[in-house]
């Protein structure tokens, strides 16, 4: 039976998909399951494929590897499957379930946490899409100018697969599309209206504006981070920097801090942070917030903090950016150093895909030397669960942090 509905698969992906055709030598990362073919590897574009279509990649001995979309620029096919199969509306149906039955299997979503991530890039096998849960929200995300063409066809398979839970799918892709492709700038609502834009995160609630805010609304990757900061916040002076919706200082009172500063040079973000301040601890008297730049903000700040958190937006957008970020982390980690309190505990943190785990260490290590202070790594920390990292493609690991004790 699974034979059959494979061959009539595959009859049919050949008869609907044209091919793209690799260099000798150029298949080995795709054999060993990498989702991507970079331009350098392609010999041959059959005529008529454009951007966003669904290709076959064929190798040089004129063997199927793959069916993915096609996009101009150095990643020129993103891997959909390693099968010979057709991306219809059963292979989204299935690709989204499975991304639900994980989320499912590890106790992500519960009584008091209705925010995740469902559909996480490559770590779901799914190449340029973002699926975020907010309640009864779904925002979507494209990165490639395929999924934005098969919008529709997930946002269906999306609402089949949610039922009833599932009240609105915003489409937010006006920022992460590659700007020369030339596609209708089409988002809002693909499906329902607005309802509520609280959500609820271990049992605390955020308002999230999935509309104006930054990536998807909030940022859910630091979900595990800030309920580890909570146990080590009780009795502490606590600054939060870089706070954008406040997600660690709600958590740090809740934790029982003495006083919690947050600070973004957003006037916006601290806006959202005192409403969700304010929504979780009504008239909490131990918050106050500043709208200020970070450098200047540490220049200036006493000694009194023994609870720092940095987590600072990616400094390295591209490798080639690197060099200069790493300095920044430095210079920044640096400051927080001078000024801890002794027995003080940093949370610092890099979301920048480009730098990796080791480079972030080095650079929080040259502050540590600099400083003068004795420092001991409590906790290395990553992304949560519910933004996996496909094994096969290890440039998923994005969110890389540390915990500190500093005499
Ligand atoms: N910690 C947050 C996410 C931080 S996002 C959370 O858990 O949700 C990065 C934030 O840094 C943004 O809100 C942005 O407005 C702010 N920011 C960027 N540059 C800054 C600067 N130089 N000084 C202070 N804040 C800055």
């Amino acid at each position: 039976m699974l034979r059959k509905f494979l061959k009539q698969n595959y009859e049919n992906s050949r008869k609907m998909y044209k091919n793209i055709y690799l260099k000798p030598g150029k298949d080995s990362s795709l054999r060993r399951f990498h989702p991507w073919v970079f331009s350098g590897a392609i010999a041959k574009i059959e005529n008529g494929i454009e951007e966003g279509d669904i290709v076959r990649v064929i190798d040089a001995g004129g063997l199927f590897m793959a069916v993915g979309h096609y996009e101009y620029g150095s990643i020129a096919v993103r891997v959909l499957s390693f099968e010979d199969e057709e991306i219809n509306d059963s292979f989204w149906f299935h690709r989204l379930a499975n991304a639900l039955t994980m989320r499912r299997n590890i106790g992500v979503i519960s009584e008091n946490n209705d925010t995740f991530r469902l559909v996480h890039g490559e770590g779901d096998v799914l190449p340029g899409l973002i699926i975020d849960i907010y309640g009864h929200t779904a925002v979507m995300q494209a990165h490639s100018v395929g999924m934005h063409r098969n919008r529709k066809e997930i946002v269906n398979a999306l609402v089949k697969l949610m039922g009833e839970k599932l009240q609105g799918v915003y489409y937010k892709s006006e920022g992460t599309l590659p700007y020369q492709a030339d596609l209708e700038s089409e988002y809002g609502y693909l499906y329902g209206s607005e309802c509520s834009n609280v959500a609820l995160e271990y049992g605390l609630h955020f308002q999230i504006d999935w509309i104006k805010g930054q990536k998807t609304g909030f940022f859910i990757d630091q979900r595990e981070n800030r309920r580890l900061l909570e146990r080590y916040a009780k009795d502490r002076t606590v600054l939060n920097m870089f706070c954008y919706t406040g997600g660690f200082s709600v958590y740090a009172l809740r934790g029982g801090a003495r006083k919690v500063t947050s600070v973004d040079s957003s006037a916006r973000a601290i806006e959202i942070t005192d409403g969700n301040v304010e929504a979780n601890f009504p008239d909490c008297k131990n918050h106050q917030s500043v709208v200020e730049d970070a450098f200047k903000y540490l220049s200036a700040m006493d000694n009194s903090n023994d609870l720092i958190i940095l987590d600072p937006p990616a400094f390295a957008k591209h490798k080639d950016a690197i060099h200069n970020a790493l300095k920044g982390y430095t210079r920044l980690n640096a400051k927080a150093f001078e000024k801890i309190k002794a027995g003080g505990i940093l949370f610092t943190f890099s979301c920048s895909q480009a730098v990796n785990k080791d480079q972030f260490r080095l650079a929080v290590f040259t502050a540590a030397a600099q400083s003068h202070r004795y420092v001991r790594i409590l906790h290395q920390l990553h992304q949560p669960a519910d933004h996996p990292i496909n094994i096969y493609h290890p440039e998923g690991e994005y969110l890389k942090g540390l915990v500190l004790y500093v005499e």
